[in-house]
């Protein structure tokens, strides 16, 4: 998944930080050294955050992208690396990113779009929304922790489900994409949430409804109780990243990859 960039981290300073809503702070950063990053111009487009003093880092959609400018919705939670920044975030803070890339592939020939996801997959969504549904029907099913989360999302017809708690409980992203008839004709299903629900839905993308690899994109932008699963990954001597290389080396569209990859770790019992 990762792409870093080739000449190393670009330096972004805090220029503001806002409370959006119960669960997400708004974060504007400065980028002084912007002809080193370009936007991939998909709206899903991700960079990696470094934060001080923490070790790797993690991705964070470019909500809007400016010339000089990128501003990111970060997710609050106890106990993350990433939610724990952003509630003490200052103006002046410095961090760095380290990579880019994106995963939203929505073919030429599609006619409608759902966007399903849970709330760190809602600046993906807020800024596909403000890019095409005025030109393309869009459904977005959103999953959140807090009624208050909830955002305009002009021309798309939205349904959001509260689970308190999300995290603590088990995300029903599955059980929003099970409730959905899709429209007819070609289109582009896009998830992204915590990897158990993103890893359910794809199977039911794949073999319930029967979708072609280039008619959806599966994203698994978190995982809950992490720190159990990379416990579990130790015990078993699995080498996630071996793994996924040779399922990329075997070929196919990005979801068979992503698929093929899912079930030998399931297979594992991860
Ligand atoms: C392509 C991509 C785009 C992403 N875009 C965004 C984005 O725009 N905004 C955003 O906030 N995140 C986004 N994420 C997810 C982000 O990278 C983090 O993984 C996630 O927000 C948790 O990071 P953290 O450092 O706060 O928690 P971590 O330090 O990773 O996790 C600590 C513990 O907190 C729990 N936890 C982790 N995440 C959550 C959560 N969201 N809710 C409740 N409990 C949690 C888990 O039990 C975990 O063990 C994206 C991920 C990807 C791959």
């Amino acid at each position: 998944m990762a792409t870093e960039l080739e000449n190393g981290p670009v330096p972004v300073v805090t220029a503001s930080v806002d409370r959006l809503s119960p669960s997400l702070v708004r974060v504007v950063l400065d980028v002084p050294d912007a002809a080193r990053l370009d936007s991939l111009g998909v709206p899903d487009e991700a960079v990696v955050l470094r934060f001080p003093g923490a070790e790797g880092g993690r991705w964070y959609t470019v909500r809007r992208w400016q010339p000089l400018r990128l501003t990111v919705d970060i997710v609050l939670h106890p106990g993350g690396i990433g939610g724990e920044w952003a509630a003490r975030a200052r103006i002046g803070d410095r961090l760095e990113i380290t990579h880019h890339n994106s995963w939203f592939r929505r073919p030429e020939e599609a006619r409608w779009q759902l966007l399903v996801g849970d709330v760190t997959a809602l600046p993906a969504v807020g800024r596909i929304v403000e890019e095409s549904a005025d030109r393309l029907p869009t459904t977005v099913l959103v999953e959140v922790p807090h009624r208050q989360d909830a955002q305009d999302l002009p021309g798309a017809q939205v349904r959001w489900m509260h689970t308190e708690g999300l995290g603590r409980t088990p995300s029903r992203l599955d059980e929003l994409v099970r409730g959905v008839q899709l429209p007819p004709g070609p289109g582009y299903v896009y998830v992204a949430g915590e990897a158990s629900a993103t890893r359910a839905v794809r199977r039911h993308l794949r073999r319930e409804l029967g979708l072609p690899g280039g008619a959806y994109g599966v994203v698994g932008y978190w995982r809950a109780e992490s720190e159990k699963w990379f416990a579990r990954v130790a015990e078993k001597g699995a080498d996630t990243a071996a793994i996924y290389a040779e399922e990329l080396e075997a070929g196919g569209d990005p979801e068979d990859v992503r698929a093929r990859y899912e079930e030998r770790l399931a297979t594992l019992g991860l």
